[in-house]
């Protein structure tokens, strides 16, 4: 089987599973799912993506949602390390890109110690995801020439240690994952440390999946706005000018407003010009 030249019995792949929706995997990472003898996979990864391995596969759920940890870090590791040493095929499927906030670094490593061969499939990540769904550029030109990505999750019972002035950069656009629960000492701490309380911030829940949620509101407001308008599912946040909402976005962002209480009310205040030239056009059509 050619196909299968880079995937011998004995390797491990560590394969990005994409935001979610199974169109957004690469055409890679489903060959190599469906040539896998083992499939290792998270919390994050849809079913649709996991109805790709071929029927003959093993499929262990090794996820670790935050506070309920079924399986650490180093268990995982060592099961990769034993299904590929027992001569498995084996996919480790990640949610998004491997590479990114994914501990690949530990499978990685654990693999090259034990003489496995391992190799990465890029995926796309949440950032990006949550970037298409809204609808607009997480880059723009003179205006955010950088795009940070970064984690607000911090070890239980530890401060985030984020370096806050680097981070507080009005021409950076910042994705923020895991920032759900630390979403009121992210606001505080990036206007402590200089970025505009006016600053506009997106949410996206469930990017690229059929419930995603999308919400636009401002640095200020972003505490209140987390609490009350995400859920259960995966959150991204996204900070910086480039986010600010259009018209069509702003509209799938009211249900914060309609949930929440008067300072919510205010989170969608603030009116872009495609808004106002919209409300004129009617105005004038009237
Ligand atoms: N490797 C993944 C990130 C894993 S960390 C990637 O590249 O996307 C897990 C965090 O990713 C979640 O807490 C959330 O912040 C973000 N995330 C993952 N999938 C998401 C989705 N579909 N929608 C919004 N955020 C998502």
């Amino acid at each position: 089987m050619p196909e299968l030249r880079d995937f011998p019995a004995g390797t491990v792949w560590l394969v990005g599973a994409g935001p979610g929706d199974p169109e957004l995997l690469t055409r890679k990472a489903e060959r190599l799912i469906g040539a896998a003898d083992v499939v290792f996979h998270d919390a994050l990864v849809g079913p649709g993506v996991l109805e790709l391995a071929p029927p003959s596969a093993r499929l262990v759920y090794v996820g670790k949602r935050s506070g309920r940890h079924s399986k650490d870090q180093a268990s995982i590791d060592r099961l990769l390390v034993e299904a590929a040493l027992a001569g498995s095929r084996v996919v480790r499927l990640k949610g998004g890109d491997p590479a990114i906030f994914g501990r690949a670094a530990e499978e990685l490593e654990a693999c090259r110690a034990a003489g496995v061969p391992v190799r990465i499939c890029p995926g796309i990540t949440a950032a990006s995801a949550a970037a298409a769904d809204l609808g607009l550029s997480l880059t723009l030109r003179g205006t955010a020439r950088r795009l940070t990505f970064v984690t607000a999750h911090a070890r239980a019972g530890e401060p985030l240690d984020l370096d806050w002035r680097s981070l507080a950069d009005p021409r950076t656009t910042l994705a923020i994952y895991m920032g759900k629960a630390a979403a009121t000492e992210v606001a505080s701490k990036l206007m402590a440390a200089g970025l505009s309380a006016s600053t506009p911030v997106a949410m996206v829940e469930n990017a690229s999946l059929p419930g995603a949620r999308r919400f636009h509101t401002r640095l200020d407001l972003l505490p209140l706005a987390a609490r009350t308008a995400l859920s259960d599912g995966p959150a991204i946040i996204l900070v910086g000018e480039t986010v600010r909402g259009h018209a069509e976005g702003e509209a799938a962002g009211t249900v914060v407003a309609a949930q929440a209480d008067d300072a919510a009310a205010n989170l969608f205040s603030r009116r872009r010009p495609s808004t106002a030239s919209r409300s004129s056009r009617a105005h004038r059509a009237a």
